[in-house]
């Protein structure tokens, strides 16, 4: 099969022939026909987050079709249409899986990451870890719920905003957030790079109720704020734009060193929080709840053989919403 795969971090990743895979009794084999290119493909690729395996296939944004199932996979059959999701595999037996934490499992993987993802025209994954697709969206507008859409609503539970939610960093997540924010009656603020005037466009037609740089001032304090770009100094601003007892829940799994700040500016029960990685709860409710709402992924595709330029295409915000590999 054709892969793309990342030989070392800081180097581009390398259209190969490589073996298909064979699923073992607990696993799926999977025909990838769409796979999401996430920030986090670009942390690992530039080297931000540390030991991934190597050589590695990133991609854990995977919506296909099943090929083959093992011999102990219940609920799975050929020809069903699945997602592969970040959360690869827990141990089942740390205070966190026992404490239905999964998420921080001591022993946890990650596909793309320590399993090969997504970026092949085949990958097997753990059936208990694959997710029954809703029958909506095509499978490229599909492929960025996985992580975008996942993790971002756990991100906006977390930050669970009476009415006005600030985003910053308008990529795959914000976009989708918005979408499903503003349907529950939430004002959405949505912050982008400096001078981005067709992002704050783009946020204000997804129904961003303002749009304005990073670092201006909103006309009003806000209840909450997610940062998804991963800009340190973004925390220290971010306080300063919550209301008393706001939240400030940090979204992304990397981000640049946050600046020292005045204690005056977390004080009056700010919070700050992070979110990492997502439980098969979360999953099962986000996939449910998904046919209920109005969704619309903006999606950039490219062939499997672009996967460089779609991660370079990120990195310099040269696409509005998500892109997607195509296979
Ligand atoms: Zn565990
Ligand atoms: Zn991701």
């Amino acid at each position: 099969m054709r892969a793309m795969v990342l030989r070392q971090p800081k180097t581009a990743l390398v259209l190969e022939e490589i073996p298909k895979p064979k699923p073992q009794e607990n696993e799926l084999l999977i025909r990838v026909k769409a796979c999401g290119v996430c920030r986090t493909d670009l942390h690992v690729q530039e080297g931000d987050l540390p030991s991934p395996k190597l050589p590695l296939i990133l991609g854990h944004e995977i919506v296909g079709v099943v090929e083959e199932v093992g011999k102990q996979t219940p609920g799975f059959k050929k020809g069903d249409r699945v997602g592969v999701p970040w959360l690869g595999s827990t141990c089942g037996q740390c205070e966190y899986c026992i404490e239905n934490q999964e998420n921080l499992c001591d022993q946890g993987c990650y596909t793309g990451y320590q399993i090969n993802g997504g970026f092949a025209e085949y990958t097997v994954c753990k059936a208990d870890y694959a997710i029954s697709l809703p029958k909506t969206l095509s499978d490229e507008q599909m492929a960025p719920l996985l992580c975008a859409g996942l993790i971002g609503y756990r991100a906006y539970r977390k930050a669970a905003p009476q009415k006005t939610l600030g985003l910053y960093g308008f990529g795959a997540a914000a976009h989708l957030l918005t979408q499903i924010a503003t349907q529950e009656g939430k004002e959405v603020y949505a912050f982008t790079r400096e001078g981005d005037l067709d992002g704050q466009a783009f946020a204000r037609k997804l129904g961003a109720v303002w749009a304005g740089d990073s670092s201006a001032s909103p006309p009003v304090l806000l209840d909450a704020v997610i940062i998804f770009a991963p800009v340190g100094e973004l925390v220290p601003q971010s306080l300063k734009v919550l209301k008393k007892g706001g939240r400030c829940i940090c979204g992304g799994i990397h981000m640049s060193d946050i600046p020292s700040f005045p204690y005056r500016d977390l004080w009056a029960e700010k919070r700050i929080e992070s979110v990492a990685n997502l439980s098969r709860k979360d999953a099962k409710e986000f996939f449910a709840l998904l046919p209920k709402l109005s969704v619309y992924p903006q999606v950039t595709a490219y062939p499997l053989e672009k996967a460089n330029q779609a991660l370079a295409d990120l990195k310099a915000g040269k696409f509005q919403g998500a892109a997607v590999l195509r296979l």
